[in-house]
Parts: C-alpha cells; structure tokens; sequence
C-alpha cells in the first residue's frame, strides 16, 4: 500500500488552526460582543444625561432670566401716607406718587413689561399701566382726595379684585411668582408677581404684570447638543417659544401634533435614563427623544438628537474596534498557522522518514529537534531505521556469501554438461542426452539467478566497476534480438528494430549495455501476451541517444510504475503470477544506466503496453 501523507497533512493542519482560532478567538469574540454591549448601553446613557442635561440648562436660563425681571421689579416704597403716617398699605400712598412708580417699573421692566398692577394689600388692584389701554387708576382713589395723574385713563374702572388670586396670595406672602408661559399674540407672556415694601421691610402690597419673554430665545439658542441636537421650549398648548439654533421649527410654531410632544404636553416624562426613546420624523430621520415639563408644569422642554450624530462617537469607537478586532484575528490566523506549521512539522517529517524507509531508503534520518517528546520519537525512529540498516546488510552479506559459494558449481556443472551434450566424454545416448538438455537449462536458470544476485549485491555495495568506451549501439541491439528471437517467436510476437539512418556511439560499458539490453527486451517478450509487437527505436537530440523499448504488453499502473526499480521489487497480478523472475533486473539496469552516466525512464498504461527507455551520452 503506497503511504499517502498529503490528505491528512492538510487535514491535521487545518484541525489545529482551527483550535488555536476557536480557543483565542471564542473569548475575543465575546469579550468584544459585551463590550460593544457595554458601550452602546453606556453610550445611551451618557446621551439620555446630556438631553437632560440641555433640558436642565434651558430651564435654568429662564428661570434665572424671569428671577431677574422680577428682581427688577421689587419695590421698596419710603415716605408717608397721605396723612403722614408710615404707609402700612399701598392704598394709603398718592396716587400721583404711585403713578409715578408704575412708570419707573415700567421702565425697569423695559419694552417687555406688557401691563403692571399695582395691587393693595387687600388685594385691590389700585392702579394698572397697560401697553393698549394705557393708565388705567381705580375708583377707590377717585374719592380719596390725592392727586390724580393727568394721563390716568378714567373710562374704564378697575374693579377687579385679585385677593383670591394665585400670584397675589404668593407675593404677599414674600415669595417670587411667576406663571405659566403663554404664547399670546405672537409673544411669549408671563405673568409675574412681586411684594411691595416700606422702609421697614413690611409688605404693603403686591406688584404684579405680564412680560414679554421673547428674549429667552437668545438664552435658549446657546444650549446644543452634539453638532445636530437641539431643544424646544414650549407652553403648555404646544407653541415654540423658544429653541436651539441647531432646531428646523420656529418660535410660535405648534408642535401638539407630534405624538410624543403630545404625551409630554400630558405630563408624561421622557427621561433617556428611564427609558430610552427614538422616532422617525417626516423627513425619515432617526431622532432620539427626551420632554418633560419644567417648574411645576409652567413650560416644557424637549430635545431630539439625531441617532447618526448622537452615536457618532460610539460610531468611531465601534469602527475603531472592529478595526482592533479584525487585525487580531489576522494575527491570530498567523500566529494560528505558524503554531499549527510548528506542531505538524514533526508529524510531516515522522511520515516522510516513514516513506523513505517503506521505499528502501535505509540511510534516511531525522534531524531535526524540537526539545521535547518528538525528539525522542524522532531517536527511536533512527534507530529503527539504523536497525532496519544492518539487517538488510546482514541480509544482503548473506545473500552475497551464498550467491558467491553457488557460483563455482553452478558454472563447473554449465560446464561438465555442455561438455557431456558436446560427446567431449563419448557418445550420449538419445534419452540421456534429453535429460541432459533439461539439466542443462534449468542450470542456466540457476547460474542467471546467481549472476544476478552477484551482480545486484555488487551494485548495493558500490562495486560495480564499469569501464566507459565509445559502443556501437545498433550491433548490441541487433544481436540481443537474434539471441531472443526464439523466445519471440514461441509467443508469436514480433520484434522489429529501427536503427538511426547514421547509427550514432554511445559512451558505454559494452558488456553491461548487452545487460541491459537483453533485459529490457526480454522483459518486454516476457510481459507481452501472444501475437503482441516489441518496437525497437532510437531519439538522438542534444548529445543523448535515447532508445526506447516499445511493447504493447500489460503494462502497468502509476504508483507500480513508481517502485519499478526497488530491488526484488515485482508487481503481483492475475497476469504475472505464472511469469518467472527475481525482481533485480531492472534494479541492475538501472544502476547499470546510472553508473554509466545516463538516464533511465519507464511510460506505461495498464492494460496497453509500456515504453522503457535508457538515455546515453553519444560518444564520438
Ligand atoms: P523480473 O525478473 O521480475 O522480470 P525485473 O526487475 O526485470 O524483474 O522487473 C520487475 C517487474 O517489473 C517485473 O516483475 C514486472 O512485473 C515488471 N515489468 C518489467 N518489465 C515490464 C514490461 N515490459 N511490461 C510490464 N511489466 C514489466
């Protein structure tokens, strides 16, 4: 059985790459999975602190702009009443002197303040300065005996009364007011409420007004998120009363249709850290969602980010990481073959030893180390083949030893029964000679057998002597096939030769050419079956002469073809069991050709027939 090695070379090699890249690569892998995971969650967190984060910002800015206003506002009111005691309620002020006052907070307040009221402890509205209707004073002080402002409006009376109000109950009580946010015509208005304070820090009344806030749009078009977030401030019907620069809808714009918004507008809070929320706007954008309202339901603010900008950061990182990992496993695909190369290595050069020893070669070692168990198994290996050496020196001193005692009596009887067939010791009669002539060839059996066990252990030991000469080819051929005619002609098979127009010399040892010659013809008779041919030829091309031995016999398959020239080597079939023979001819011939400087080579197909062919120099 020929040992095939290239399958499970591959195979084994694969098999541990395999390994090293599932027990390096498995934990990569799923350490890269839950980092990725880690990542994108902490990443969604950290966008869901930064959308609050702008939320917080936004509201702050209001709220720290409306405190300011309100500030504005706080009135510390000296002097005396009207009959000249402390002022212990607004109402006992002059109406000039108050007139006088609501202008100059006008005037605090700025463009923005769309109506001041001066309002009573007793929560009598006692003045009111609006910005379309002008003065406006109340009858309370049109009976009172104080002067009236020139420009008081007097059509239409104040006779409200905000004692049950919100605002008023909050600022007498000492604490800021402001309102909800309302986008009113155009504006954002707030309602905003103050005390009003004598030299002795007692409240006397309250102030209250309406202010436009549209300012705090400017406020509110600092705060971004990423390079593409923004945020909306809205009132509580959904208008936009302010937003980031980065925002595609405008101040007064209402955005109570968007679902979300909607649910926000119902006090439903959209924190990223509770839960975290993307929707697809009318332009197919990804966005992620963050609203909720602001100081105790008076605004609300939300804020979208778009997903591709939001996890732009995480985008780089992830690429950064895919890129990590991929060189990895690159690297550790190399690392993987060269580990699996050193590992198999070993493995490959055991099965290499194995073939050369299986096809003869006897001096073939291992040299090679890798400072663990394979060198031991690599010293048993050579020691078996060292063995292995010795045996078939052992095997081969023996076969010479007999070979060389059968040779003398071998030849002395060749000798003695030609002698006797020849009548040299007298007349032989008719039935002995018969005998004689079976001694005879089976003796020459006997002495071709020793020749070539002589000449083959010879050829073994390296002492083959050849003496190199110019020969006449064709004449060695033409008389190798007038020898072998007869065995030709018993199986009907034809020989025909076709010598070189200009027969060429090759440089050989005549008598080992004979050799092999009548070796390579007779194989060719032998293995022919009846009625088949034998061609003879020659190819002379770049100083070689090549003749081929042509026959169209069994022939034989590619890995028999192979092992042709192994000594004692024959191929056992159906075909050749009944076929006499030692297995050393070709073995001889070919250390013949070799020896003599040329080249040996066999084609053949099973079943068709086979060409062998030996090449010499041509000689001049
Ligand atoms: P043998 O004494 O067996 O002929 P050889 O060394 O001459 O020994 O040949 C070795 C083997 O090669 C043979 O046993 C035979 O199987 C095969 N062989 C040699 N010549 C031929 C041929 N012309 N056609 C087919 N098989 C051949």
């Amino acid at each position: 059985m020929p040992i095939s090695l290239g399958v499970q070379k591959k195979t084994f090699k694969v098999k541990i790459l395999k390994i090293f890249l599932f027990v390096s690569l498995l934990p990569l892998l799923i350490l890269s999975a839950s980092n990725i995971y880690i990542v994108i969650s902490s990443r969604q967190k950290n966008i869901a602190e930064l959308q609050n984060l702008a939320i917080e910002n936004a509201s702050e800015k209001i709220t720290k702009f409306i405190n300011q206003k309100i500030e504005g506002m706080n009135l510390v009111v000296s002097g005396s009443a009207r009959n000249g005691a402390p002022v212990s309620n607004l109402h006992d002020i002059d109406p000039l002197n108050l007139a006088f006052l609501i202008g100059s907070i006008k005037e605090n307040a700025g463009e923005m303040a769309q109506s001041v009221d001066f309002i009573d402890n007793d929560g009598r509205i006692l003045l009111r300065n609006d910005s379309t209707s002008g003065l406006t004073i109340a009858s309370y002080f049109e009976g009172s005996g104080g002067q009236l402002p020139e420009n008081a409006a007097k059509k239409e009376k104040i006779a409200d009364n905000a004692s049950a109000e919100d605002y008023f109950q909050k600022a007498l009580s000492g604490r800021n007011y402001f309102g909800k946010l309302e986008f009113t015509g155009g504006k954002p208005l707030m309602q905003i409420a103050s005390q009003i304070e004598n030299q002795e820090k007692e409240i006397i009344g309250v102030i209250a007004a309406v202010i436009d806030i549209s300012q705090i749009d400017s406020l509110v078009k600092q705060v971004n998120l990423g390079n593409t977030g923004y945020i909306y401030v809205l009132d509580r019907r959904g208008f936009i009363v302010a937003g980031s620069s980065n925002g595609k809808a405008e101040v007064g714009d209402n955005l109570a249709s968007v679902p979300l918004v909607k649910e926000v507008m119902e006090g439903r809070i959209y924190d990223g850290l509770l839960q975290f929320t993307t929707y697809e706007n009318k332009e197919k954008q990804e966005l992620v969602f963050s609203g909720k309202l602001m100081n105790d339901g008076l605004w609300l603010v939300i804020s979208e980010w778009p997903k591709d900008d939001a996890f732009l950061v995480l985008r780089n990182v992830l690429k950064l990481s895919i890129g990590i990992s991929l060189a990895t496993i690159v690297l550790m695909a190399f690392l993987g073959f060269y580990f699996a190369r050193q590992i198999v290595k070993p493995i490959q050069l055991l099965a290499k030893g194995v073939k050369k020893i299986s096809e003869g070669d006897l001096e073939y070692r291992i040299s090679y180390s890798t400072n663990d168990e394979f060198d031991l198994l690599r010293d048993q290996f050579n020691e078996m083949a060292k063995i292995l050496k010795e045996n078939e020196a052992l095997k081969e001193e023996m076969v010479h030893i007999a070979a060389h005692e059968l040779k003398a009596p071998v030849t002395a009887i060749k000798g003695y029964v030609s002698m006797m067939m020849d009548g040299t010791f007298g007349q032989v009669p008719e039935p002995i000679m018969k005998n004689l002539a079976i001694v005879f060839s089976t003796n020459e059996r006997l002495v071709n057998l020793v020749h070539d066990l002589l000449e083959a252990s010879k050829a073994g030991a390296g002492k083959m002597t050849i003496s190199l000469a110019s020969v006449a080819i064709t004449e060695h051929i033409q008389k190798a096939v007038t020898e072998l005619a007869s065995l030709a002609e018993k199986k009907n098979i034809k020989i025909t030769y076709h010598p070189l127009d200009e027969p060429r010399n090759v440089s050989a040892d005549a008598q080992k050419l004979d050799e092999v010659i009548v070796n390579f013809l007779s194989n060719a008779i032998k293995y022919t079956k009846e009625g088949g041919s034998v061609d003879i030829s020659h190819l002379a091309k770049d100083g070689w002469l090549t003749t081929n031995f042509k026959d169209t016999g069994i022939g034989m398959a590619e890995e028999q073809r192979q092992k042709l020239f192994t000594k004692y080597y024959r191929i056992k079939s159906e075909e050749t069991k009944n076929i006499e023979g030692t297995g050393l001819g070709l073995y001889i011939c070919k250390e013949i050709i070799e020896k003599m400087g040329g080249r040996i080579e066999v084609a053949s197909e099973l079943g068709k027939g086979s060409v062998f062919s030996f090449g010499l120099k041509i000689s001049l």
